[in-house]
């Protein structure tokens, strides 16, 4: 039997509706796993809209100390709304041999169609799979297995899309279908500020310039169309690039991807600033945390893994 370790985070998998009906994270992991053999680890029990960066960082030490204690597979049981971030941070940064398997749930636990015990029991079944070993960081959601670098929740049956399946879990055994790269940067020991900042008809720079008063390091601009901004923004990326801010511009079309085909997007690179060639902005973001948190060269991992 492999030995398998459960990370608790909150999310919907661990609500129930209050008194007013109000879904609230409301379950410990030792209710979560009861019955099924598995450690247990509580980080925290939160909506996953509430998480931080620091949040990242302490999933990520106690997924490297189960992994460092021997554990064949972890679980990180996770709300939907941030899950993107968290697998991507964790993906990023860790780099054993052990999977690990993010998961939640579409309906609470205490909704007669709750999807929770299920996507629990088929996450670890793919934890404890030979045939996950090595893959790094995995969303596994409705039976389909996804990398984290490009998936992002777009609701629906399967809630989550932007990439294709690596596999599936069916009757009981997972099947890999394609190989995976892991995107492994380093273990930053912290994060810094990056902040993101939307592009649309009339914007200025008021927002990018507040961001880079307050501190930020790092700024993602969610651009329109092929990576596009009115003048305004592109003169404030032009301030941010001079004051040692990296900028990276993703785009808010949901299938697109941002390059300088366009005027003003050759402007937002002549202004210093790289394009994200795929990844929303959400996981543009935490790209962009990573590589300067590490000191790497923002271009290179952008282009790379973006
Ligand atoms: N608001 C919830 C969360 O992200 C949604 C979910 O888990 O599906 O924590």
């Amino acid at each position: 039997m492999p030995r398998l370790v459960v990370v608790t985070t909150g999310g919907t998998i661990a609500t129930s509706a209050d008194a007013e009906g109000v879904l609230r994270p409301a379950r410990a992991g030792a209710e979560l796993a009861a019955g099924l053999g598995v450690e247990v680890i509580d980080v925290c029990n939160v909506d996953s809209s509430q998480l931080t960066p620091a949040d990242w960082l302490r999933i990520a030490a106690a997924v490297g100390d189960a992994a460092a204690g021997g554990a064949d597979g972890i679980v990180v049981t996770h709300g939907t709304d941030s899950m993107e971030e968290t697998a991507l941070w964790l993906d990023l940064t860790y780099d054993a041999d052990a999977p690990v398997v993010l998961t939640g749930a579409a309906h609470s636990d205490d909704a007669p169609d709750a999807d929770g015990p299920a996507n629990l029991r088929d996450a670890l079944i793919v934890a404890g799979s030979a045939g996950a070993r090595g893959l790094g960081a995995l969303i596994c959601f409705a039976g389909s297995v996804r990398a984290p670098l490009g998936t992002t929740k777009v609701g629906g049956p399967s809630l989550f899309a932007g990439t294709p399946p690596l596999g599936v879990v069916r009757d009981g055994e997972f099947t890999l279908g394609a190989g995976k790269q892991r995107p492994y940067l380093g273990r930053p020991v912290a994060g810094c500020r990056v902040d993101i900042v939307s592009a649309y008809p009339g914007a200025d720079g008021v927002a990018i310039d507040a961001f880079i008063d307050v501190g930020a390091r790092g700024l993602v601009v969610e651009a329109m169309g092929a990576g596009n901004a009115g003048a305004p923004v592109v003169e404030a990326v032009r301030r941010a690039c001079a004051r040692g801010v990296a900028v990276a511009v993703s785009t808010r079309v949901p299938a697109g991807g941002a390059g300088a085909a366009y005027g003003p997007g050759h402007d937002l690179v002549a202004a210093g600033a790289v394009m994200v060639p795929r990844l929303r902005a959400s996981q543009a973001r935490v790209l962009l945390m990573a590589a300067l948190a590490l000191e790497l060269p923002v271009v290179d991992v952008v282009t790379r893994w973006g």
